[in-house]
């Protein structure tokens, strides 16, 4: 997918988020020519209210402030541009250039049910797919059996394999199994996807690390990332449903889903924020290929784009703070 066509799905997942708090921004600002403290304080409270959080909140206003008295900023058509630079600031790149593991590539997903597991581990094999590397997918939420029927749907649509046992198998040999096969037969990635309940929550965090130390005595390293899947739609209450999997499963990363049907998308902001972890993939729709890799340069353009604003399109590392 090209760089255009990338941003016009993330700018168009952001639709909702749009129409709320980036218009009223520009509303905001376009009611004063000149900024002054009562504008920037309405933009805090604008901030606010989109989802952004307190913590992020508070710094971008603060350094704004401290921008428009030091650089001297008098004109509040400058101020759309300030916000972006403070924004994208704060937003953690989640950089996919980092040292390449040894084969297989191992990816643990986490996450409560409902939030889009599913969906997002057969979104990511179609994208991995689509790079020409060969995936395999294991199925150890042996809890659920529709959920693996739906993954069995998605790894055929993707064209990717799966590994499945029987409902009830024990879900680390599971993993065991699928990270022996991958190592064996030359698979690139390996996307694991595991239950997002079980009778108790210590139950459910004792077994993915128990999953982890499985995988890591068949490729020692893995698993090289654990994306914990976040639904937008949850805004501030999944962040305290986040902090309970930090903990536990080592999350090296955030798959948000959902954007697309929200306002509140800037969450993003708060979860780089607040949980000091870079979001990996945004969730922009239900179609396979609506899983986009995060790029906070492309992310703050589409947030404060307007329809017509793709002419000057630029992914990271071109631009920015
Ligand atoms: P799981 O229980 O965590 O495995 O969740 P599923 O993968 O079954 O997803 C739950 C619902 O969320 C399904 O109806 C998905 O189609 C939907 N969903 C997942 N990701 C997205 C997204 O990015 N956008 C939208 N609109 N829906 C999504």
């Amino acid at each position: 997918m090209g760089l255009l066509d990338r941003f016009r799905k993330v700018r168009d997942g952001l639709s909702r988020t749009r129409s709320t708090f980036s218009d009223r921004i520009t509303k905001v600002i376009s009611r004063k020519t000149r900024i002054d403290d009562e504008l920037i304080d309405e933009i805090e409270e604008t901030l606010l209210s989109g989802d952004i959080g307190f913590d992020a909140t508070g710094k971008i206003v603060a350094d704004i402030r401290a921008r428009v008295k030091a650089e001297g900023y008098e004109d509040s058509a400058m101020l759309k541009d300030l916000l972006k630079e403070e924004v994208a600031k704060y937003l953690i790149d989640p950089d996919g250039t980092g040292p390449v593991p040894e084969k297989p590539r191992v990816i643990m997903v986490v996450g409560v049910n409902g939030a889009g597991k599913t969906t997002t581990v057969g979104k990511l094999s179609y994208n991995f797919r689509s790079e020409g590397k060969r995936v395999l997918i294991a199925a150890a939420d042996t809890f659920r059996a529709a959920a693996n029927e739906q993954l069995k749907i998605w790894a055929d649509r993707a064209g990717v394999e799966i590994i499945q046992q029987e409902p009830g198998t024990d879900p680390g040999a599971v993993a065991y199994d699928a990270v022996s096969a991958a190592k064996a037969r030359g698979i690139d990635v390996v996307l694991i996807d595991t239950a997002g309940r079980l009778h108790t929550r210590t139950n459910l965090m004792e077994e993915l690390k128990k999953i982890a130390r499985v995988i890591g005595k068949v490729v020692p390293g893995a698993p090289h990332e654990v994306y914990l899947v976040l639904d937008a739609v949850t805004g501030q209450n999944g962040l305290v449903q986040a902090r309970m999997f930090l903990e536990a499963a080592g999350v090296t990363g955030i798959v948000l889903t959902k954007l697309d049907g929200t306002a509140k998308g800037g969450i993003v902001i708060a979860i780089s924020q607040e949980l000091k972890l870079p979001v990996k993939y945004i969730g922009v729709g239900e179609g396979i290929d609506d899983l986009q890799p995060f790029d906070r340069n492309m992310f703050v353009d589409a947030l404060f784009s307007e329809a017509e604003e793709e002419n000057d399109v630029q992914g990271s590392p071109a631009k920015g703070a």
